[in-house]
């Protein structure tokens, strides 16, 4: 098995990790009820997709 040769470097490890950022996710407003949610998925607020009752939401 191959094993590194040397130990990363804090310089080399943190100028690797400025690459590694959080996303911030994207949001528009549900047609239906006008709370934002992701696109692509079941509302969180009123469980519609794509005009339809997908899933229920409790409380
Ligand atoms: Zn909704």
């Amino acid at each position: 098995m191959a094993v590194p040769k040397r130990r990363t470097s804090k310089r080399k490890k943190r100028a690797r990790r400025t690459h590694y950022k959080a996303v911030r996710p994207t949001l528009q407003p549900c047609p239906r009820c006008g709370d934002m949610k992701q696109p692509h998925r079941v509302c969180p607020t009123c469980g519609y997709y794509n005009g339809e009752q997908r899933v229920t939401v409790e409380d």
